[in-house]
């Protein structure tokens, strides 16, 4: 199943994305909830809302959908006019990794990370699918960053590798936008380069999550990036050194994960500038295509 967040008339909303469409279940769940408990609750209008009570899982999701199919609601629940938003738009923390393709580590001449190199985006730095990245006048280099992500479902710390798949709730694309000279610039200082990843707009995020009844660990989907139709990047994440489960544990030997948080998982190979007027696609097989322009600032 996938699930997208959504502005419409009714404000913003949860969605469930079928190959007919979107369906709102926001409204669906209450409408659910009302029939099955006899108990009239209030919505739950973003996914933060369902991560945090503990209902952003397959059980929820396809329970709504087999009552929708079951009452034959589907088209009242239809969504005509929509705009998507980011599927998380504040989450708690976002963990992002530092060369975690070997391909990706050598063209920038440096060694293959030992143990997992990880770095923080500030939640103010994610826009939504179709949403501009800002170009800001005294930029000098701005890089797309092709990267699967996904977002924790379970609090926990200490989390051993092979339960880490307890604790994930779904997958993303994100697009680690960096203003390259700045993070090179802060790096040759021996500067943290957070202000290079941290930018508002440099972490465009979407289309959807897909739930892990699609998306099982071990990870193997190709992911993508184009600019102007052009392939930047190419590769598949059976590459990663460290995969999803490994990066679950390790995070959480120093931190708590909990319900919301979003780990990107890095980057392959393929780095390169873009300019105001480029189009940005980022694919990844099984989820989608997030497209993001670049706009001068
Ligand atoms: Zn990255």
């Amino acid at each position: 199943m996938q699930v997208v967040q959504y502005r419409s008339g009714q404000g913003l909303r949860v969605g469930l994305l079928q190959a007919a469409g979107v369906l709102d279940f926001t409204g669906a769940y209450q409408a659910y909830r009302l029939v099955t408990s006899g108990q009239a609750e209030p919505p739950y209008t973003g996914t933060e809302d369902l991560l945090a009570a503990g209902l952003f899982t397959v059980e929820t999701f396809g329970a709504v959908a087999r009552f929708l199919q079951e009452h034959g609601l589907q088209d009242q629940y239809r969504v005509q006019e929509y705009r998507l938003e980011a599927p998380l738009r504040r989450p708690g923390k976002i963990i992002a990794l530092g060369r975690n393709y070997a391909a990706h580590a050598l063209e920038h001449g440096r060694e293959i990370p030992t143990e997992p190199i990880i770095f923080a985006k500030p939640p103010s730095s994610i826009v939504g699918p179709e949403a501009p990245v800002i170009y800001k006048p005294w930029l000098t280099r701005m890089d797309p960053e092709v990267e699967l992500a996904f977002i924790i479902g379970r609090a926990g710390a200490d989390i051993p590798r092979e339960r880490a798949g307890e604790h994930i709730a779904g997958w993303t694309v994100a697009n680690d936008v960096t203003a390259r000279d700045l993070q090179f610039q802060d790096i040759a200082q021996a500067q943290p380069w957070f202000r290079s990843k941290g930018m508002d707009t440099f972490c465009p995020l979407g289309p959807c999550i897909v739930l892990p009844d699609e998306i099982t660990l071990p990870v193997a989907l190709d992911l993508e990036l184009r600019v102007n139709g052009q392939v930047r990047q190419r590769d598949n994440t059976r590459s990663l050194i460290f995969p999803p489960d490994a990066l679950v544990a390790f995070i959480s030997r120093y931190m708590s994960l909990e319900p919301g948080d979003l780990i990107c998982t890095g980057t392959p190979e393929g780095m390169k500038p873009v300019l105001p007027g480029d189009l940005m696609e980022a694919t990844v097989q099984g989820i989608g295509t997030l497209r993001n322009p670049v706009v001068a600032g």
